[in-house]
């Protein structure tokens, strides 16, 4: 039977019997603003499994990108690898939106000229500060090594979903990566990648990804555009 191990604000880890494995549950939990904001959102936890899931697999198939991602046995639930997650939230945004427009007063929707690649510290008690690459190293939080192949990992993915959320006529506008290290050291992308780590905008400008239920109190909406994501990518498996 498994044990839990690790609850964070949208999931569970548990330990399995196999000591290189874990079991991800997806909650329903929907939360904001270091958490101060929070809801349930009835399905979330399979909606964001079943997206994440769909996403893993696709960048499976793009072949040398090195992830966590091993099945899904239910609709709610993965078993992933066991890694040592490195305490940095790795966010690549196309166009600005967010904290970014918050901290350097870059206008909403200003494109940058090529992905722009950020590191925060993860701790919400922090608030997340962003964090410099001499910091993460002399923390040990990983080595220089292991940092470059973090960033190399997170450009390639994020060009892959750049180009997968296009075929939907979606923009990609930011996503945040979460990476890890396994007992050999080798770095892989871990966490998920659902409309609750990234901005999505439509053609008219539209999001679809979690500031609806950032800037908004409608949950009705929040459950559409989770609903929607998910249907779009189970209906149509782009690969
Ligand atoms: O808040 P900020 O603009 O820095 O967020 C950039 C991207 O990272 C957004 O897609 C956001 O959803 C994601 N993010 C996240 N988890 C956090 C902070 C940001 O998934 N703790």
């Amino acid at each position: 039977m498994s044990n839990e191990m690790y609850e964070g604000k949208a999931k569970v880890l548990y330990n399995t019997d196999d000591d290189s494995i874990s079991l991800m549950k997806f909650k329903d939990d929907i939360t904001a603003g270091d958490g101060e904001k929070h809801e349930q959102l009835e399905h979330k936890g399979s909606l964001n499994c079943t997206i994440s899931k769909k996403i893993f697999e696709y960048l499976d198939t793009c072949g040398g990108i090195h992830t966590h991602y091993i099945s899904s046995p239910k609709v709610n639930e993965q078993l992933v690898r066991k890694l040592h997650i490195i305490p940095v939230e790795v966010v690549i945004r196309n166009i600005a939106a967010g904290s970014i427009c918050r901290r350097y007063g870059v206008r909403k929707g200003h494109t940058f000229k090529t992905p722009l690649l950020e590191l925060f510290y993860k701790d919400d008690s922090l608030h997340d500060p962003l964090v410099r690459d001499d910091v993460i190293t002399e923390m040990g939080w990983c080595s220089h090594v292991q940092l470059a192949e973090v960033k190399r990992q997170a450009h390639i993915v994020h060009h892959k979903m750049t180009e997968y959320w296009a075929k939907y006529d979606l923009t990609l506008v930011d996503q945040k990566f979460e990476f890890g290290i396994d007992a050999y050291g080798c770095v892989m992308l871990a966490d998920e990648i659902t409309p609750d780590s990234c901005r999505l905008w439509d053609k008219d400008g539209n999001s679809l990804d979690k500031d609806v239920f950032r800037q908004g109190t409608d949950m009705n909406k929040v459950a559409t555009v989770y609903n929607y994501i998910h249907d779009l990518i189970e209906a149509d498996a782009i690969g």
